[in-house]
């Protein structure tokens, strides 16, 4: 198995971010990036710097006016001085657009963009953040490609996350969807894809890349976002709409839940994914179900992603994992060690 990294990618460095009313500090340090490639070299993991390919291939699944936006929002945000007002630190919404956000924003100032791009304040976007972003989605790109290439299971060690990024919007500390990237340039070979999304919080931006696609079967186990983020969506009642009806399952797991629930919400999964018969598979995973990670509801131990990698290799299927959450920096390395031993026993 191959891994992908740019060091890029640890250039990220949020300063603040809004939680239940307070201005706290950042959960997604570059530590987490260094304590997962601790593992990757503990298990003789060759890591690959990915590809340098530029941005076309993020227009795959994001509009060009939001990675516009994304591209240049910092450098634009400096240029404010010019009207009078002081920036502060990093780029953040202080507006909420009224209605519905379809299309390229109609004001061309930078204030009003990050309202209609940033959909919270959990995405703080500084100097080097799109440095970051790019290289993130490109490590996705690198291990998906290998895999088309023939690699049965390439791991992408994304960094920033991405699977709260909606086709136009940042979310969640997320602002390039790298496992809808997986998703997409697997399609290039593969008729049909399944996306499992294991991560503790609803895969809200890759439901909506894909909702209305039959092409791409998107599945997430996550806390019940009724008293979770993403609140708005992830409920059991979400399937897909015209062409992509039943191509979605949201599988919400009660506050609280451990292994037990989290392996009969995988039997259900991996049922849905032998009735689509995918060509390939991607795996948004997560470590923030972990029970003493500093946001988590459930209650897992490391066994629950041994079970994951297990499941995941008994589909048999060609498999781009994507690394997405998990914030206690120290449980990162032994949780990746306990996946990989459940997949590559
Ligand atoms: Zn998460």
């Amino acid at each position: 198995m191959r891994a992908f990294f740019s060091d890029d990618q640890l250039l990220h460095d949020p300063q603040q971010y809004m939680r239940v009313g307070r201005i706290c500090k950042p959960a997604d340090l570059p530590a987490r990036a260094e304590a997962l490639m601790g593992t990757l070299a503990t298990r003789g993991i060759a890591i690959g710097i990915p590809s340098d390919v530029g941005r076309a291939a993020l227009e795959r699944v994001h509009s060009t006016d939001y990675l516009d936006y994304l591209e240049t929002a910092y450098a634009r945000w400096q240029q404010i001085r010019s009207f009078g007002l002081e920036p502060g630190i990093e780029v953040l919404p202080n507006m909420s657009p009224h209605g519905s956000r379809q299309g390229p924003c109609p004001s061309p100032a930078v204030l009003a963009q990050t309202g209609w791009y940033v959909g919270d304040l959990s995405c703080p976007i500084g100097p080097n953040t799109w440095r970051s972003v790019l290289r993130s989605a490109h490590a996705a790109l690198a291990a998906a490609r290998t895999v088309l290439d023939g690699d049965r299971i390439a791991y992408a060690l994304c960094r920033p996350s991405g699977h709260h990024a909606q086709s136009a919007r940042a979310a969640g500390f997320c602002y390039v969807n790298n496992s809808a990237l997986a998703a997409a340039t697997l399609r290039e070979t593969h008729a049909r894809v399944a996306v499992l999304d294991i991560d503790a919080h609803h895969g809200d931006g890759t439901q909506q890349i894909f909702y209305d696609r039959d092409d791409v079967l998107t599945i997430s186990t996550h806390a019940d976002p009724a008293g979770y983020y993403p609140w708005y969506t992830g409920y059991a009642h979400e399937c897909g709409a015209g062409a992509g009806e039943d191509c979605n399952l949201n599988l919400p797991l009660p506050h609280g839940s451990g292994n037990a629930a989290f392996s009969q919400a995988l039997d259900r999964a991996v049922e849905a994914i032998e009735r689509f018969r995918p060509e390939a598979l991607v795996l948004p995973l997560g470590f923030d179900t972990y029970r003493d990670d500093p946001i988590s509801v459930l209650g897992f131990d490391l066994e629950a992603f041994r079970l994951a990698g297990a499941r995941v290799r008994a589909l048999g299927l060609p498999t781009v994992v994507v690394q997405e959450g998990g914030y206690m920096v120290d449980i990162l390395g032994p949780a990746l060690d306990a996946f990989l031993e459940g997949l590559q026993p």
